[in-house]
């Protein structure tokens, strides 16, 4: 990554958040531990090197930017600065022990005087023990210590976390940009419109668009739930026989869960008429516009509700096919009187 290139990626995505942190550093109102939470490619990791930089930089411009050339600032963006600690998940989950060394590496700094930077990527990970490891540490901070946890999945946050830290939420990225990306990146357009409402990154959305994955599982989710919302029990056995063979591993059940909740946002769109243009299942629209027609506001919202539970269930270890099939059976008396 050249050195320049966080704050050039973060002039495009977040603006307004990146001048905001200029502010706060320049002030010297860095708060201790921040959750920064979005999309993935809302450009957390480039803000969190951007702070990084701008806090360890030698030559800081007199416009309060990192000169991205000096000796720290390149052993920051080449990931090998000893003072900047990065702790990622090993395999699926970031275990008590990685978040113990990170707590040895506090406190040596704690005695050393240094200032030090911790960054915890996709931070909803932490098994319960490391988040309540960590979350003593955060109660008790130390002088020079700043700790950045970044997550796609706020809301597989513990709610103790979240209140323990200053949550910065990045907004989704423009709309129009995003798709003008994945198009240029050689994504279809109406696959492009699909996977901007589930990821801002270019990588990601290309892996769910692998062996035409991501149109395949929207469309047997749609089949799903046009008979769920009609009582139809055939709903339920679709689950197993169609929907978890396509959830192959956990990112992608949470993918199919992001749909599921899409799907229910399309139709509080277009029952409450609002921004039209951007429908996750746009393909459908003549269906579902006929479909909120003849649902009322309470019974939109208490099915987006579920929808959202759904995600919380699937991180408490149910399984992804139990949490499916007890969706479906809450979703039936919901919609039963409109069958
Ligand atoms: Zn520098």
């Amino acid at each position: 990554m050249a050195t320049d290139s966080f704050a050039q990626t973060l002039t495009a995505k977040q603006p307004r958040l990146l001048a905001a942190f200029k502010h706060i550093i320049a002030q010297n109102h860095l708060a201790h531990a921040y959750l920064f939470a979005g999309m993935e490619g809302a450009g957390q990791p480039e803000l969190a090197h951007w702070i990084a930089q701008r806090l360890f930089c030698l030559h800081v411009t007199d416009d309060g930017e990192p000169d991205g050339t000096c000796e720290e600032c390149v052993r920051i963006a080449n990931g090998s600065h000893p003072d900047i600690v990065t702790v990622a998940p090993e395999g699926q989950r970031i275990h008590v022990d990685q978040v113990r060394y990170l707590k040895a590496e506090f406190s040596k700094s704690a005695v050393e005087g240094n200032r030090k930077l911790f960054i915890i990527s996709d931070a909803e990970k932490m098994t319960a023990s490391a988040a309540n490891s960590l979350l003593k540490f955060i109660e008790e901070p130390s002088g020079n210590v700043t700790a950045l946890l970044l997550t796609t999945n706020k809301q597989l946050m513990l709610p103790t976390i979240i209140s323990r830290t200053q949550v910065i939420e990045f907004p989704p990225l423009n709309a129009q940009a995003l798709q003008q990306t994945f198009e240029q990146a050689g994504i279809a357009p109406n696959q492009a419109q699909m996977a901007r409402s589930l990821t801002s990154s270019v990588t990601q959305a290309q892996a769910l668009l692998e062996d035409d994955w991501l149109p395949q599982a929207s469309q047997a989710l749609w089949r799903w739930f046009e008979r769920a919302v009609k009582g139809d029990s055939r709903s339920f056995v679709a689950v197993q026989v169609n929907l978890v063979g396509l959830a192959k591993d956990a990112d992608h059940q949470l993918v199919m869960l992001d749909l599921i909740a899409a799907l229910f946002q399309d139709l509080l769109q277009l029952h409450f008429q609002v921004a039209t243009t951007a429908l996750t299942f746009g393909q459908y629209q003549q269906e579902l516009t006929a479909l909120t027609t003849r649902l009322s506001d309470d019974q939109l919202i208490a099915a987006t509700e579920l929808a959202l539970t759904a995600k919380r269930q699937l991180a408490s270890n149910i399984s992804f096919q139990n949490v499916l099939e007890g969706l479906t059976l809450k979703l039936w008396p919901i919609f039963q009187t409109n069958a």
